[in-house]
């Protein structure tokens, strides 16, 4: 069996502060993190404090799909690299809906990211009405297709994150069941590409991950560890995931 090593990531969204990253990172420094990878992804105006820590993997929440030139606002894959960025968060829930990102912009980000060195944390999901439909698995080969069909080599540099857009800031979860089986189908469908890239890649779970369902999330074969969201905030609560990540 591949050996997976389990990644806890944390999504800030547009949250936190110097204060609290200063909080984390000296609760992470206070045990050694050898059997797992830890990643925060706070706001871009962080990262260089972050870096500074040297504490943790150091993520992005978002990057222009062009290299440079008059894009107002935007960041793209150098810009965060100098910054500190080692990941990226591509595809997350609320891009797709709140700034309508589409698959083919998407799939442009993924070509940005991974051309520069960047490890995406490609994020895809199926809302409430899809799963009510029973259209979960394929709207998550949907998402995948847009990538990766194309590019089957960007699996091996990528971190997928499965995030239920009906567990995303609800506070409830999916089962351990429920994302176990589409992680599963995740892993299947990206087999169809690259068999041996697919059970190699990390497969996170996020949607409503907390210090009390963690462990059993994180005990499911296909599941890699977690996307965490509202509870990264909390530098404690945020430890104990990483903790149960241990095993
Ligand atoms: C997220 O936004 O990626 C997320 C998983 O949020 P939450 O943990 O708050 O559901």
């Amino acid at each position: 069996m591949t050996h997976r090593k389990p990644l806890v990531a944390a999504n800030w969204k547009m949250n936190g502060s110097q204060a609290l990253l200063a909080e984390i990172t000296a609760l992470l420094a206070s045990t050694n993190w050898s059997k797992i990878d830890v990643l925060l992804c706070p706001p871009a105006t962080l990262l260089p404090g972050l870096a500074a820590t040297g504490q943790c993997l150091i993520g992005a929440q978002n990057i222009s799909q062009f290299s440079s030139g008059a894009y107002t606002g935007e960041l793209s894959a150098s810009l965060l690299m100098e910054a500190g960025a080692q990941y990226v968060l591509i595809g997350h829930s609320e891009r797709r809906t709140l700034f309508g990102e589409s698959d083919e912009l998407l799939a442009a980000k993924m070509q940005a990211a991974i051309g520069h060195g960047l490890t995406p944390v490609f994020c895809i999901g199926e809302n409430l009405q899809q799963r009510q439909q029973e259209k979960t698995e394929q709207v998550l080969a949907k998402q995948l297709a847009a990538v990766y069909a194309s590019h089957p080599e960007f699996i091996a540099k990528s971190v997928i994150a499965y995030e239920p857009v009906w567990a995303i800031g609800t506070g409830e979860a999916a089962s351990p069941e429920q994302a176990q089986q589409a992680h599963a189908s995740i892993r299947q469908q990206l087999a169809t590409y690259d068999a041996k890239a697919a059970a190699a890649v990390r497969i996170l779970y996020g949607g409503s991950v907390n210090g009390k369902n963690a462990a059993e999330l994180f005990a499911q074969q296909d599941i890699d560890g977690g996307l965490v969201g509202g509870a990264s905030l909390n530098a404690e609560e945020f430890f104990q995931i990483c903790q149960s990540a241990k095993g």
